[in-house]
């Protein structure tokens, strides 16, 4: 009995450290991390399933040049994941249904005048969408060949009106963050971040829970370098190290949301950086924690439910709070 009473009390003592940090397990030993790919691309958004906009219709029109025949509808839904995981291993990528460096490395195909086919549309429609208007109708043309060149003297590339990694990498970055979801809460992937950097009712921690120090991936400098169009970063103690990730804009808009229209104040107290569990939605820049709302600490007395049910009602489809294991101090929302 006493044991276990002092077991308690001592479990009590470590727990909101340990559970803030991690969520679902417990800390991974820092052997596990892996070595960052400095070699990685820099430069290519993250795009994934719930991601709308131009970047998804270049993967789309893309995965159906390679064999995947893709709705270009924009919308990355299920039948779009199944098509990058198809491709991924294809490539002896890991498969885990992300469009990122590496993905879009294999995914591009270098167009140029005479060329036809699903990749010219993909270029042809990113060139529309970063205001060279052209029509998207496969065929690489001299109309879409002096835009090409167009956007590349705008960019600052070789104006050589060949479409290749450089030219692609620029289409998908200048006209990526179009991915406007529509309907309410709109505005770019920058603008939401923005919008949260700024408002005083979406307090971002700019320490890390666990006491670690790493600035460059509290919830704080991950929206801060959003806002400003940079990729988020994770923590160096994470399962998977420094890495670079591309918040998830469907989980913005909802963060924007919970002030905006269910008008919760709330504290976050990690995105991506922190320790999670090893396939945690953190790392993809698809979840946030928060302990706080409405200045009550969560799990004494602060509105955990309605807070949850928002999170859900905005597009969440992980949430974990008290009475789920490990989270009786913190909210999680992943998309
Ligand atoms: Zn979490």
């Amino acid at each position: 009995m006493k044991r276990g009473v002092l077991a308690a009390a001592a479990f009590a003592a470590l727990a909101p450290t340990l559970l803030t940090t991690a969520p679902v397990h417990a800390a991974t030993p820092a052997f596990e991390l892996v070595a960052v790919q400095a070699a990685a691309a820099q430069g290519w958004p993250t795009v994934n399933r719930g991601d709308k906009g131009a970047d998804v219709t270049a993967i789309q029109y893309l995965l159906s040049q390679h064999g995947y025949a893709t709705d270009a509808d924009g919308i990355f839904g299920p039948g779009s994941e199944t098509n990058v995981k198809k491709f991924q291993s294809a490539k002896g990528l890991a498969s885990d249904g992300d469009v990122g460096p590496k993905t879009w490395a294999k995914l591009i195909v270098q167009v140029k005048e005479g060329s036809s086919g699903n990749a010219v549309k993909a270029a042809q429609f990113q060139l529309t969408a970063n205001g060279y208007g052209v029509d998207v109708d496969g065929k690489f043309g001299p109309d879409t060949e002096k835009e090409t060149k167009a956007f590349q003297r705008k960019a600052g590339l070789d104006a050589d009106g060949i479409i290749g990694p450089n030219t692609w990498q620029a289409l998908v970055n200048n006209a990526g963050d179009g991915n406007n979801g529509g309907g309410g809460g709109g505005g770019t992937r920058a603008d939401l971040a923005k919008h949260l950097r700024d408002d005083p009712d979406a307090v971002l921690l700019n320490s890390h829970v666990s006491g670690r120090d790493h600035a460059a991936s509290t919830a704080r400098a991950n929206i801060v370098d959003t806002a400003a169009g940079r990729p988020a970063k994770t923590s160096p103690w994470s399962d998977v190290g420094v890495e670079d990730v591309t918040l998830n804009i469907n989980m913005l808009r909802g963060m924007v949301k919970l002030d905006t229209e269910k008008g919760y104040s709330y504290r976050v107290t990690a995105i991506a950086g922190g320790d999670h569990s090893s396939t945690s939605r953190h790392y993809r820049g698809r979840a946030f924690d928060i302990d706080t709302i409405n200045g009550r600490r969560v799990g004494s007395g602060a509105d955990h439910r309605g807070f949850m049910a928002a999170c859900r009602q905005f597009g969440a489809t992980e949430v974990f709070g008290p009475g789920d294991a490990g989270h009786s101090t913190h909210i999680h929302c992943a998309w």
